[in-house]
């Protein structure tokens, strides 16, 4: 599990690279797009890949992405940004952002271990579009669309269904709920992806959540900077600024997303004063890789956005192809300690099953005790896998 330090980690490491803009990239069937066209999120939206046609036109699809498009269709839609499509390499089946978006034959197997709703969410529901787990803190899911609908998402069950939509007067009891409650500190908006919403809308949301006195923290989770980073407008970022601090949880899972838009994206944000966090999904052939983690939250860091959460992909419905062995996030996080600075090593975290809330992995550095002459004596291993004695004296 050590990874021995050697030579090669004292080295200059490759510079990182944020590429161009997506528009560069954009695939064939979008060359007659001009670039203020690309560059606005309205477009972005209404020009999303959904149809099998589109899909096709886009990519060289294999026999099997075909066969679970069709048989996934009416389970879980697709949907894809002209952004994203086009940092994807579309030849390739085993691209680690194609993985996330275009789904594969996995998701059409379905295990009796897993559940539909893998948190428990909706039986710690007060009230609809409400789930309060801890004492102060509380999500919010304010819409249930998103730009890319992720094949890992663990609310398949209501993410991208119409029928599911959070209604304007859902919206009301669930700022009534946070308004009676006083132990509810913190309120994490959530979805679906609440950029989703409009920005008048969204700024009626936060007006309303500031204006209660016990809500101290506000918080955004979204994927928007990841998948259509056009969304992060000026008019935007002032609602962030009139209603900060916001605290903004994006959701990177490989360095590929984070190119020039993405940065620009960030930028932006954090010039409105918003605090960046990034939660990131283990994936199988996506970011299980210790390599692809640490030039990840190199990017985040650079891009001032702190790596956060590690999160162990759970247990919902035909994702199980995605899942890495928790081991593997151990392996990632002992890598990463000691490497880069602490700010970019991320909590690593299972969400557990039921509703039993997060709880926090680590790996393993304590080798061995023995009882010394002073007190115990604590055996450690440290980050390059070299040993070192503690004298625990106890209080003296
Ligand atoms: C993850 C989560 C939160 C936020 O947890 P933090 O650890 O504070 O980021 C709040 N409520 C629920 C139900 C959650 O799953
Ligand atoms: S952005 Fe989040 S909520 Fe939306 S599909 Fe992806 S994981 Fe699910």
């Amino acid at each position: 599990m050590y990874f021995q330090a050697s030579e090669d980690d004292f080295k200059p490491q490759k510079p990182l690279d944020f590429g161009t803009s997506s528009y560069a990239l954009r695939p064939a069937m979008y060359d007659d797009v001009t670039q203020e066209q690309w560059a606005d999120w309205r477009w972005q939206h209404r020009h999303r890949i959904r149809k099998l046609d589109d899909l096709k036109a886009c990519f060289e699809l294999t026999d099997q992405e075909v066969e679970a498009f069709v048989r996934s269709e009416d389970s879980f839609r697709v949907a894809i940004t002209p952004h994203y499509a086009a940092l994807m390499n579309r030849q390739d089946p085993a691209c680690p952002l194609r993985l996330q978006a275009v789904p594969q034959e996995g998701e059409l197997t379905t295990y009796n271990f897993e559940l539909e709703d893998p948190l428990g969410e909706e039986a710690h529901m007060p009230v609809t579009g409400i789930t309060h787990r801890y004492p102060d803190r509380v999500l919010f899911y304010v819409s249930h669309h998103c730009p890319v609908y992720c094949r890992h998402c663990t609310r398949k069950r209501k993410v991208s269904d119409p029928n599911t939509t959070a209604s304007r007067a859902q919206l009301e009891s669930g700022l009534d709920y946070i308004r009676r409650t006083t132990s509810v500190r913190d309120v994490l908006l959530s979805g679906g992806d609440p950029l989703t919403l409009s920005d008048e809308r969204l700024g009626e949301l936060l007006k309303e959540l500031r204006a209660i006195k016990h809500v101290e923290v506000i918080r955004l989770g979204t994927r928007n900077p990841v998948t259509l980073p056009q969304r992060i407008t000026p008019e935007l970022c002032q609602l962030i600024k009139d209603f900060g601090p916001v605290y903004v949880h994006t959701h990177f899972n490989h360095p590929d997303e984070l190119n020039a838009d993405a940065l620009a994206a960030l930028q932006m944000l954090q010039r409105a004063g918003a605090v960046l966090g990034n939660q990131m999904v283990l994936l199988k052939g996506v970011n299980d890789s210790k390599e692809v983690v640490f030039t990840l939250n190199r990017k985040l860091l650079y891009a001032g956005c702190r790596p956060y959460y590690m999160l162990q992909c759970d247990m919902a419905q035909g994702i199980t192809h995605l899942r890495t062995p928790l081991r593997k996030g151990l392996e990632i996080m002992a890598y990463l300690r000691g490497r880069i600075g602490g700010m970019g090593v991320p909590h690593f975290v299972v969400d557990l099953p039921g509703g039993g809330g997060k709880i926090e992995l680590l790996p393993e550095y304590l080798e061995r005790t023995y009882d010394g002459p002073d007190g115990e004596v604590l055996v450690f291993k440290n980050w390059s896998g070299e040993r070192f004695e503690f004298v625990d004296a106890g209080e003296k």
